[in-house]
């Protein structure tokens, strides 16, 4: 036996329902009886693809952009490794136009739904003929456009059918250790696959096929290095000490992370006191509010869970992470939260601190990955 959409073939997972077999391994995206086969579905793409970017791209850019279609012409899947604030998705704009002005179809998928809606804005402006459409949970009414953007749980509605997938942040929640998700992912292609990321770690490595390359981009556009984080290895109470004393005198933007909600709840509730300040964390009802208000330097200091470690682009921002070697901050996610650091032109530096009692090889391997980019 096995699955037809998530290849697992463990019988122990397979259940004799009414209708017959089915797999439970993938049921949660919708029971798929054994013998039932998936539905081809097929689609007219619009071919006026062409695209309109409203700034240009820098040679690094240019070359990464050129390479990238070369590979998948040339049959290779992709992996796009490029340093956080590089313009991923500007590079895959050639891509995107290449295949779609042949006819074939094409699909963007990561992982957050808040990322799917500023995406769809995104390409809707940069194809201005295309029908792109957006898909997420609650969401998913229209399922067939000219360009798709979607959650990656949503690719489970899709069978051999995109002639090119890429795979944002492949690296974090919720592709991380998930073979069902991954395995569903690629069953949603017939073609190539360009997984991209700012941090690919060798266990990812060995899912992808063999004829997989990877391209690197080590610089941001504006040239600047990336900010390698400061270590302060001291006791906590000391930490909360420093932390309190830089937080207090700053007039600087800071985005203060947290290992829980709880905890970002207690800074808040005991900083409120001194300092003008918020918090956010994946159960805040307002959070594009919040995030307004951070924007416009309403506020200077924001408390925050790792609800905030990639997607989102403040300018002119500082950072530190409190317990930075608590579990849930592995190496995908420091190097997303210094990479929020630095990436405006107008702006191209400031502060990353890291904060723990204890060193773990992940501090370690963030900082010297960081410092190696930066050498390239
Ligand atoms: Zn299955």
């Amino acid at each position: 036996m096995r699955c037809k959409r998530c290849f697992n073939q463990k019988e122990i997972y397979f259940y004799l329902g009414s209708k017959g077999y089915y797999c439970r391994k993938c049921s949660n995206f919708k029971r798929l009886l054994l013998e039932e086969e998936l539905i081809v579905n097929d689609y007219n793409v619009n071919k006026n693809a062409d695209y309109q970017l409203p700034f240009i791209l820098t040679d690094n850019q240019l070359k990464i952009s050129e390479s990238l279609l070369e590979n998948l012409i040339n049959g290779n899947d992709v992996v796009l490794n490029c340093v956080c604030g590089a313009g991923k998705t500007e590079i895959t704009l050639k891509a995107i136009s290449y295949y779609l002005k042949k006819g074939l179809k094409v699909c963007f998928a990561i992982s957050r739904k808040e990322v799917v809606v500023q995406l769809h804005q995104r390409f809707s402006n940069y194809f201005k003929d295309l029908k792109v459409i957006k898909l997420y949970g609650g969401n998913c009414k229209e399922v067939y456009g000219d360009l798709i953007i979607c959650t990656c749980h949503q690719l489970y509605r899709y069978y051999k059918y995109f002639d090119l997938l890429i795979l944002d942040e492949v690296d974090a929640f919720p592709f991380k250790n998930n073979d069902v998700l991954f395995n569903i992912a690629l069953n949603s292609c017939k073609g190539r696959v360009v997984y991209s990321s700012a941090t690919i770690e060798q266990d990812l490595k060995a899912k992808f096929k063999i004829n997989t390359v990877e391209l690197r981009l080590n610089k941001r556009p504006h040239n600047y290095n990336l900010i390698v984080p400061k270590l302060f290895w001291l006791p906590k109470f000391i930490s909360l000490i420093i932390i309190f004393l830089i937080l207090l005198k700053t007039k600087e933007k800071w985005l203060v992370f947290l290992s829980t909600k709880n905890k970002t709840l207690k800074f808040y509730q005991f900083f409120k006191y001194f300092i003008k300040c918020d918090y956010i964390t994946s159960s805040s009802l307002n959070k594009e509010l919040i995030i307004d208000k951070f924007e416009q330097n309403k506020i200077n200091i924001l408390f925050t869970t790792s609800i905030l470690e990639r997607g989102v682009t403040f300018e002119n921002v500082n950072v530190m992470v409190f317990e930075s070697n608590d579990d849930i901050f592995d190496v995908s996610s420091l190097t997303q939260i210094a990479g929020r650091v630095g990436r405006s032109k107008n702006y191209p530096f400031g502060k990353v601190y890291f904060f723990f009692d204890f060193i773990n090889k992940e501090i370690i391997e963030v900082k010297n990955t960081i410092i190696n980019r930066n050498l390239d």
